[in-house]
């Protein structure tokens, strides 16, 4: 992608504050003023642009920073959440009415999966998960009552790589829509870019990297955005996932670095990473030639940003793998957490934490075996060092 560079764009963007402050002004407001009563009654209509009625609905502070991750993401518009999860419901419940179904892709979060298993089908609204990364086998799952193909550019935990381009053709050719979150490589990929119609992100992660809030976002058409906030029907203004405005400006203030802190992650995890799977460690990462969509990353990636701050280490059996992350967390590698995309490396278990939702014979079905650590590696000045530090805990077991 040469041409689309998700940081010039953020760049590019010029807000200046109430009282022309470098960042704009926080809105400390939960309801908005009228001069006239007329322009009430219009705002329940439609959208007004720079009108704010209550802020559920739309404030400033929640507006620049969907206008910054529109431009991240290279779409029309986006919305901010109070968490990736309450951005993902929403679109989902946006999407589909009862008697629709899903065809989501089976490596994704947890909650995302539980949400699909166990939530949606009280409103008949019902998933079949399949490989994404085999586009055969999504076709033969699609029906002429699918809405909407859903998958994570890189999956959690496995660090798959689907190929949007093909998905959003066969989401095009029947009809449905394709919802991609992106959570694990902002600026990496740009979904939208390859034909994905709605993104979602937690900003819980990468986006905000400081492992301070939950928040999510969603980006898509205009038409698409402008119907989550819609006072009658919309999920957004109805569910009430509204971000909080001071959260909100500090987030904008950290999308600012994200380029930055991207590249950091990326080239780190890869330096590590290289170092682990020389030294005959099992590892998954879509930046060594052995992942199976190493090649495909490669056609997909925007430039610069590397293959992302993630790896996944197999070690064999749980205890293995609960004394590496006691040692690492000892040695200060990191902390034993769930959660990613942290200025400090995070590492879990991903089959007895964060993926524990997915029944165990699925999980050992897809590879997500119990000895896997996951790595998310932050932004350490020296890999060396770090990958020094957890051979020794390696030696150490
Ligand atoms: C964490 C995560 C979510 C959920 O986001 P929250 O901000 O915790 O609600 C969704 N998708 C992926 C890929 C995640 O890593």
């Amino acid at each position: 992608m040469k041409d689309f560079n998700p940081a010039d764009n953020i760049q590019d963007l010029q807000y200046f504050g109430e009282f022309g402050g470098v960042n704009p002004s926080i809105t400390d407001s939960s309801t908005y003023t009228f001069l006239q009563a007329g322009k009430m009654e219009e705002i329940f209509e439609h959208e007004i642009e720079g009108c704010y009625l209550y802020s559920r609905h739309w404030n400033p502070s929640n507006k620049y920073l969907s206008q910054a991750l529109a431009k991240m993401e290279g779409t029309e518009s986006a919305s901010v959440t109070g968490s990736g999860m309450g951005a993902i419901s929403n679109a989902i419940l946006q999407l589909c009415s009862s008697g629709d179904e899903i065809v989501s892709s089976r490596t994704i979060y947890g909650g995302t999966y539980a949400f699909f298993k166990n939530f949606l089908p009280k409103f008949n609204i019902t998933t079949k998960f399949v490989d994404t990364t085999n586009i055969e086998k999504v076709k033969q799952a699609i029906t002429s009552n699918t809405k909407v193909i859903y998958c994570e550019t890189m999956s959690n935990p496995m660090l798959e790589i689907s190929n949007i381009s093909a998905l959003s053709n066969l989401a095009k050719e029947h009809n449905c829509k394709l919802v991609v979150d992106n959570t694990f490589s902002p600026m990496i990929f740009a979904p939208a870019k390859m034909g994905a119609d709605v993104v979602v992100h937690s900003m819980t992660k990468f986006i905000n990297g400081m492992s301070d809030c939950v928040a999510g976002a969603i980006c898509g058409s205009k038409e698409f955005i402008d119907s989550l906030s819609d006072v009658n029907n919309g999920a957004s203004m109805l569910l009430g996932p509204v971000l909080d405005s001071f959260r909100s400006a500090s987030i904008l203030k950290n999308l600012r670095t994200l380029h930055i802190r991207m590249k950091q992650h990326s080239s780190n995890a890869m330096y590590i990473s290289s170092k682990l799977s020389s030294d005959g460690h099992k590892i998954i990462y879509p930046g060594l030639a052995h992942h199976p969509q190493n090649e495909l990353m490669k056609t997909m990636m925007n430039d610069e940003y590397g293959f992302g701050g993630l790896f996944v280490m197999d070690m064999g059996t749980k205890e293995k793998a609960n004394q590496l992350m006691e040692a690492m967390q000892n040695a200060n590698v990191g902390y034993l957490a769930v959660s990613l995309g942290s200025y400090k490396t995070l590492f879990s278990a991903p089959g007895g934490s964060t993926s524990s939702e997915i029944p165990e014979e699925e999980r050992m079905e897809m590879g997500l075996t119990e000895g896997l650590v996951r790595l998310s590696i932050g932004l350490d000045n020296n890999p060396e060092r770090t990958y020094q530090e957890i051979v020794k805990c390696l030696n150490s077991l």
